[in-house]
Order: structure tokens, then C-alpha cells, then sequence
């Protein structure tokens, strides 16, 4: 591991720049560093060396990486507004050195508040995708990755507690981030520190095997490389070997992922072969194998199919003296470059400054990137992105702690308080963004400090908070709120909702048609009472048009024109009938009488498609259970309910004529913000109206959601249950609330 020599002046950075033959504006890095130097005086690292020499080490690394002038300026200056907020500030940082080097400075600062917890996967995928997506400049992460990068080389000053965390954070966020970049150099270094912290026996074993294995077959080694060289040589290519190419981490990821001994690893050796075209890549391929039996299915050409971190080369395994295998990656030196350095190669060896619309198109590449990397990575995650466009549609905010939220594109303030809890959304009173009072509808952007204001002397949401979110959670939520709440006033509002529907029909009514055509609907939808329905109109929790057509027929049926068109009517009657004729029996015969008042249980409600059996009931008619009803296997129990069964069954045509039965469900699922937008799209997406939903949080942090839907029959439950079980993060769907 490189231990990293000590500058607190910059005579080393300097030289390297002028060695490195790129023009730079070494008077403006001078003057970068003297702000720098002045501003962190008197302050030291925990190894007890002046300050400076951090940033000047990460200087010294950006312009490795051959970024320019306003990046190494960025670098020395990274951690001043941070550090130093009493003597310095943004403003000034870009009246000296303008507004380029101040956006790179500010970007490292905002990067340097997020709060990383490692407890939840989700979450740290969240923020690798937030330092992507809050970049507004790819040069924050390179910079902020060589930050990184010597934060580990020098880690060994610190306390056991933070090296644990900190080579956590570099595993779990910055080493795939270097790899999505394709920055294959700093990714290998960033993991091989990192698991020397998180495992030192482990990788201790490893480093001593490497140097073992070296050590037995030196001879082996030498002599593949001079008879590679010779062969190549013999053929007029030019070419570079390089060999002892595999990083000790990624030895021991693939001895402890796929569980294999040292001696198992095939592609320890492995050698390296730089060329100078495409064509000669090839060629030496077709050497190369002449000379040694290739292992089958073992080559891989990421020339013509790069992979996504734009890494190109050819990839086979061959077996050397004694059966040793070892592996041959052969590349031109721009593959090269790429590989070792990726997105960063641009800057290292393409000459010229890069203009701001060039900027926007490296940006535009890396989304794309990180999108097409979670496709190899995991084909289901991608296709819930594919599905949700959730890279490029989300916004990441903090929180006031730091705490990082995901919400959907254009999502508002009040969406941000619901994704937080429902009860900050049910007592939030407004909102401040970066500290400042926004109102209620504003969408923060990604970046944003999002703080809600919330008092217990709330009186709830508010209706237009319905017209104003756009998330499906915040919805749900606002609407669960009024359906316990707000009983009284919903039916009100329900009532005026179909007040409003009849007086399209310029008819007169009388309030006993009123009752009778809204009952007989309500009935039909699956109501229990005609007050439910009003309530669920007026909660939101069911669109008027979803009754509007039934509402129409009813009412014809009932408040008779005044001129009624005979024979037309007749014709339309027959044509209509057949649903009607059931009105009432909800597609149930029971004991071969049609027609007959029943009600479906609470306790089960049966589907079309279920067995069912009919109980008479003491208050209302015959209830409709299934057969398997535990509240029915109880009743046969006892002789005195002996002659209270009826035996029933489902009319035929049922199904069809009745869309609306409802069916509980209950999702069993791990804790995720994305999870009731994610059954809430699904079941959009199969045209299942969600009737209720309620989640709770159970003991072990998993999510209960108990789920009322409408339902066409059994057969339809079976296929929604199914797509339910299919989506991400849930563990089971069940029938019925437990
Ligand atoms: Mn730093």
C-alpha cells in the first residue's frame, strides 16, 4: 500500500504539472494554495501534521488524474468554507478565484453533510446515486474520490471505531462509484485499504499467499512473458507486458464470494499485453492462443462489446507450463488509459479545456451509465427502474439531519413531509428549504436542505393538499386521514359530490328516489351502507366516475322521465337486463332461489369463484361467507346454528356482471420508501381500484400493508396476488387481514 510522503508546501505538485507538459495556471494555484495555507493555519490532522498537507496531498492526486487548474484549485481549497467558515465563505472563495472553482468547492461541501447510516442497502444506493445526480460538475466526484482516497492511505491515525466506518463508507459507496466511473485505479486502491481495515486477518492471508505464490513460480512467469515476447516480436507487433496485474482484494472477493481456496483462484496470473491498434489487439490474440490451449467459454471480447463503464480489452485464459492457468487481457493504450482511469482519462489525454456544454454531455453519459450498470448488476432492479425512470426521475433532499429522501421528480414539500411519516405530514403547517419559509407547493430540488414545520395544533391536511401532491404515498396517506378522521364531514362532501352528478340529469327527484337509487348503489359497489359510500366519495377514496354510469342507470330506472319513448325503452330495457335481473343478490343463488337479499361477509368476502355457504342472519337476510370462513368452521361447531346454513353458490355470469366485489389482502414486505408507491402503481396498472390501505410497522422494522380492492372473482385475485408477489421488497401476500 502506498504511504503517502508528506508535503505541506507545493514545490511537488508544481513540478509534477510542469512535468506533466499540460498548460496550468500555476500563478492562480499558487495563489489557491496561499488562501488555503493561511486559512487552515493552526489547525492539524490527528497524525499531528499541519492541516495544509491534506488538501495539498489531494491536489497532488487530482492532477494525477491530469484534471485542470480549477479542480486542483478546488482540491487545496476543499475544505476551507467547511473548516474555516469564520474567516472565509463561498462568496469570496469565487470573487478570488471565480465561479467555477467556487461550484467545485461547493459541491465538496454539501458532499461532506451527508449522513451515511450502513443499515440499509437501499439507502446507500440512494446516495451513490445522489452524489451523481447532485454533481452538477462529474469534476466534484474525482475530486471528492481523491479526498477520499487519502483519507485512506491515511487512516491508520484514527481510532479503531472510525477506521471501521469509514472503510465501510469507501465500500459501500465510493469504490462503486470509482467503478461506475470505470476509475478502475482508485476503485483497486479505495477496496484493497478499506478491507485491510474491515478484515486485516483476512487480507493479511491473502497478501501472504500472493507473495507466496510469486515467490514458488517466479520461473513460471518469466518465462510465459519472454515467450509471449518473443512470439509477438517474431510477428512485428509493438507491444507492452505488464504481469502481476490482480489486485489483493480482488483475490480475496472471489476466495470468499464463491467460497474457493488460494489454489482454486484461475486468473491469478494473469498478463497484460498494450498495443497500438484495434487490429493488433486481435492479431495477438490469434498468437496467443496458437502458443497455448485456451479454456473454453473463458474469452471474452469487450472491444466490440464494451462494457458499461466503457471498459474495453479481450479477456481470455489460457494453460501455461504444467497446466497453470493464467489470464491474457490484451488493449490498445486508449483502452488502456480508459480502463485505468475512465471517465477521468478525457481530461488526462485529450488535450484542451473543457467548455461547459461538453460538461453537460460527460453528465448526461454518467447517468446513463449508472442506469445501464444496475442492469447487469440486478435485472429486477432494472426493470423497476426501467418502470419508474427512477434515475432520472427522482429527486434526493436531506433532511435537516442529513438524512437522505428519495422522492419522485416534482415531487412537493408536502410529499416530502409524507415520505417522511404520515404523522408529519398530518401536522405539518409549512415548510422551510435551505432555512428559508417556502410555500406548501414548492418542489425542492435535489441537494436541498427540506425542513417541515409541523404543530400539534394542526388541524390535518387540508382537501387542496389532494390537488397539490404527487406522489401516490402522500395521496394515500392524506386520504386515510380524512377516511378516520373526518367521518362526519366526508359524507357531507361525498353527498355533494353526487348532488352535484344528479343535477346533470335536469330531473326532479324526491328524497326517497334519492335514497333508494343511491342505496341500491351503494349496495352494489360493495357498500354496507350508503353513508360508507359517501364517506369513501369524500375521502377520496373512490373517483365519482367510477359510479357515474351506474348512478345514470339507476336513476333513470327509478325517476321515470316524463315522456317516456315506449318502445325505445323497451328495446333498451332487454338490452341491459342481464346484469339487473341479479340486483340485489350480488350473483349469489342460494338454495336455487334467485333474487333473494344477501350481503357478503366482512369477515371474508368472498369472490366469485370461491366455495360459499349462506348464513341466516338475526338483523339482515342471508350472509354470504366462504366456505372456509373461520368464523363459519366456528358456527357449525355449535348445534343451536344447525338450521341457520344454507347452502349457496355463484349465479352463473356472475363475474362478469359484477367488476366490483371486494377482496382483502394482506402484503407482508420489507421496510422501503418506495414500497407503496410501488403496489399502488401496480395495481393502476391492472385497473384494481385500491378501496382502503393501511401499513403499520411491525416489530422487526417490516411492513404490514392491509389492502381492501376491488376484485372481478377468484381467478383475478389469483393474478393480482401473483404481480403483487413479483414486486420488489415483498416477502408474501396473504388473504384476509391477520
Ligand atoms: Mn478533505
Amino acid at each position: 500500500m502506498t504511504v503517502p510522503e508528506i508535503h505541506t508546501d507545493i514545490t511537488f505538485l508544481l513540478k509534477t504539472l510542469e512535468e506533466s507538459g499540460k498548460k496550468y495556471d500555476l500563478e492562480k494555484i499558487r495563489e489557491a494554495f496561499q488562501y488555503a495555507n493561511s486559512l487552515h493555519e493552526g489547525q492539524f490532522r490527528i497524525s499531528g501534521e499541519a492541516y495544509i498537507s491534506h488538501p495539498i496531498a489531494v491536489a497532488e492526486i487530482v492532477a494525477g488524474l491530469g484534471l485542470d487548474t480549477d479542480s486542483i484549485c478546488a482540491a487545496l481549497l476543499h475544505d476551507t468554507v467547511e473548516d474555516c467558515a469564520d474567516r472565509t465563505n463561498l462568496a469570496e472563495v469565487e470573487q478570488k478565484f471565480g465561479a467555477q472553482v467556487a461550484m467545485l468547492v461547493d459541491g465538496l461541501t454539501k458532499i461532506v453533510a451527508i449522513h451515511i447510516d450502513n443499515k440499509e442497502e437501499a439507502h446507500i444506493e440512494n446516495i451513490r446515486k445522489m452524489l451523481l445526480a447532485m454533481a452538477k460538475d462529474i469534476r466534484v466526484i474525482f475530486i471528492k474520490l481523491c479526498d477520499r482516497l487519502h483519507n485512506m492511505r491515511t487512516l491508520a491515525v484514527r481510532g479503531e471505531a472510525k477506521q471501521r466506518t469509514t472503510a465501510l463508507e469507501t465500500m459501500q459507496v465510493y469504490a462503486p462509484l470509482a467503478h461506475r466511473l470505470g476509475m478502475q485505479k482508485i476503485k483497486q486502491e479505495l477496496e484493497n485499504i478499506s478491507i485491510s481495515y474491515l478484515d486485516p486477518i483476512g487480507y493479511q492471508e491473502v497478501q501472504n499467499d500472493i507473495d507466496r505464490k510469486y515467490g514458488q513460480n517466479q520461473g513460471f512467469m518469466e518465462s510465459v512473458h519472454s515467450r509471449v515476447q518473443q512470439k509477438l516480436e517474431e510477428n512485428g507487433i509493438h507491444f507492452v507486458l505488464k504481469g502481476r496485474i490482480k489486485s489483493a482484494y480482488s483475490i480475496y472477493r472471489k476466495m470468499y464470494s464463491q467460497n474457493k481456496s488460494f489454489d482454486q483462484i484461475y486468473d491469478f496470473y494473469a498478463l497484460r499485453v498494450i498495443v497500438d491498434t484495434e487490429l493488433e489487439c486481435y492479431t495477438a490474440l490469434g498468437l496467443i492462443h496458437e502458443m497455448y490451449k485456451s479454456i473454453p467459454g473463458r474469452f471474452k471480447d469487450y472491444i466490440s462489446m464494451p462494457k458499461p463503464n466503457m471498459y474495453r480489452s479481450l479477456h481470455t485464459t489460457v494453460i501455461g507450463r504444467d497446466g497453470i492457468p493464467f489470464e491474457v487481457q490484451i488493449r490498445t493504450w486508449d483502452m488502456h488509459h480508459v480502463a485505468e482511469y475512465g471517465v477521468a482519462a478525457h481530461w488526462k489525454y485529450k488535450s484542451g479545456q473543457k467548455s461547459g456544454e461538453d460538461m453537460d454531455e460527460r453528465l448526461e453519459w454518467v447517468s446513463k451509465l449508472a442506469e445501464t450498470e444496475s442492469s447487469i448488476q440486478d435485472p429486477d432492479e432494472f426493470m423497476s427502474t426501467l418502470k419508474t425512470d427512477i434515475f432520472n426521475d427522482e429527486t434526493y433532499v436531506f433532511t435537516p439531519k442529513g438524512d437522505v429522501i428519495a422522492l419522485p421528480k416534482g415531487s412537493t414539500v408536502i410529499d416530502f413531509a409524507y415520505a417522511i411519516h404520515s404523522a408529519v405530514g398530518n401536522k405539518m403547517v409549512g415548510a422551510k428549504i435551505n432555512g428559508m419559509i417556502v410555500p406548501i407547493d414548492r418542489v425542492p430540488q435535489t441537494g436541498e436542505i427540506v425542513e417541515v414545520l409541523t404543530s400539534s395544533a394542526s388541524h390535518g391536511p387540508s382537501r387542496d393538499w389532494l390537488k397539490i401532491v404527487t406522489t401516490s404515498e402522500a395521496r394515500n396517506k392524506i386520504r386515510q386521514w380524512f377516511k378516520k378522521e373526518q367521518r362526519a364531514d366526508n359524507i357531507v362532501v361525498g353527498r355533494g359530490i353526487i348532488e352535484t352528478e344528479f343535477k346533470k340529469y335536469n330531473r326532479p327527484y324526491t328524497e326517497a328516489q334519492w335514497d333508494e337509487i343511491v342505496g341500491n348503489v351503494a349496495q352494489r359497489n360493495g357498500f354496507a351502507s350508503s353513508d360508507d359510500l359517501y364517506n369513501t366519495l369524500g375521502y377520496g377514496g373512490m373517483a365519482i366516475t367510477k359510479i357515474a354510469t351506474k348512478l345514470r342507470d339507476e336513476f333513470d330506472r327509478v325517476v321515470k322521465p316524463e315522456t317516456p319513448e315506449v318502445p325505445v325503452m323497451e328495446v333498451d330495457q332487454v338490452k341491459v337486463a342481464a346484469p339487473r335481473k341479479h340486483r340485489g343478490t350480488g350473483g349469489i343463488v342460494v338454495d336455487g332461489e334467485r333474487g333473494c337479499q344477501v350481503k357478503f361477509a366482512k369477515c371474508c368476502n368472498p369472490l366469485p369463484g370461491d366455495a360459499v355457504v349462506g348464513f341466516i342472519t338475526k338483523g339482515f337476510g342471508i350472509s354470504v361467507h366462504k366456505e372456509d370462513c373461520p368464523n363459519i368452521l366456528l358456527s357449525r361447531g355449535k348445534p343451536e346454528n344447525a338450521d341457520r346454513f344454507v347452502s349457496a353458490h355463484w349465479e352463473e355470469g356472475s363475474e362478469s356482471a359484477f367488476a366490483a366485489y371486494e377482496a382483502l389482502l394482506q402484503i407482508h414486505a420489507h421496510s422501503s420508501m418506495t414500497l407503496i408507491a410501488n403496489v399502488t402503481m401496480a395495481l393502476a396498472d391492472m385497473k384494481v381500484s385500491i378501496l382502503a390501505i393501511n401499513t403499520q410497522k411491525k416489530g422487526d422494522g417490516s411492513i404490514l400493508m392491509n389492502l381492501t380492492i376491488s376484485c372481478k372473482n377468484i381467478d383475478h385475485y389469483h393474478s393480482i396476488v401473483s404481480r403483487l408477489k413479483g414486486l420488489k421488497d415483498v416477502i408474501d401476500v396473504v388473504r384476509g387481514f391477520s
